[in-house]
């Protein structure tokens, strides 16, 4: 059994959402100063990192990250290649011919071959998933997607990829890292904090390759 760990190391090198808190971990303590112990203190966006969405992020009255189902972020997953694309459309995920009936897809993109989350700057130019894409994946009966983006959705049309997917009951994971992942298929386990009421939720998020 080999585990792979997906999660960006969360630091004030992370790149964040443009606009979004910058990351801040700073010691309230610390042993070094005297003090019987060192505490950190951590600010920093809900949408820091692997992190999921919640339907209320987009859908008015939607679920918050501390009622997601722990049923559909823990289970059998496929890192499907998209690498190449420019972004994910209706007509790319045909082309792809997916098995019928996988839960959880994970989109291995060009933002990793890029290494778009180990650059502290953010890029506007990821590649996400357009919104025909996804009332495609819920269509084909998807309870999870995840993506190597800080956004599952397109830079500048952040709206109807999110709403089609939330609204669906789609749970969404953003920032994945990617990059020393083969495509194929492994166990998922992604487990955000529940933050009560919040549009979102870091996560820790792990595959496990079973041999
Ligand atoms: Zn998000």
């Amino acid at each position: 059994m080999k585990i792979y760990d997906i999660t960006p190391p969360i630091s004030s090198q992370l790149v964040v959402w443009e606009g979004d808190p910058a990351i801040e971990l700073t010691h309230v303590s610390h042993l070094e100063h005297g003090d019987i112990s060192t505490v950190t203190a951590l600010r920093m966006g809900a949408h820091t990192g692997a992190h999921v969405d919640a339907p209320c992020h987009f859908v008015a009255g939607g679920a918050s990250t501390e009622s997601l189902d722990l049923q559909t972020l823990v289970g059998p997953a496929l890192v499907v290649d998209v690498r190449g694309q420019t972004q994910i459309t209706a007509a790319v995920l045909e082309s792809l011919h997916l098995p019928a009936g996988r839960q959880r897809l994970l989109f291995l993109t060009d933002n990793s071959t890029r290494r778009l989350l180990a650059d502290p700057v953010f890029h506007r130019d990821y590649v996400a998933l357009t919104a025909d894409a996804a009332t495609w994946l819920v269509q084909y009966g998807l309870k999870l997607v995840g993506i190597d983006a800080l956004s599952i959705a397109p830079y500048d049309q952040p709206q109807a990829t999110h709403y089609i997917l939330l609204q669906a009951g789609v749970i969404v994971v953003e920032g994945l890292s990617l990059q020393n992942i083969h495509p194929g298929a492994y166990e998922l386990y992604c487990l955000p904090l529940p933050l009560v009421g919040s549009d979102g939720a870091p996560a820790r998020a792990i595959l496990i390759e079973s041999d």
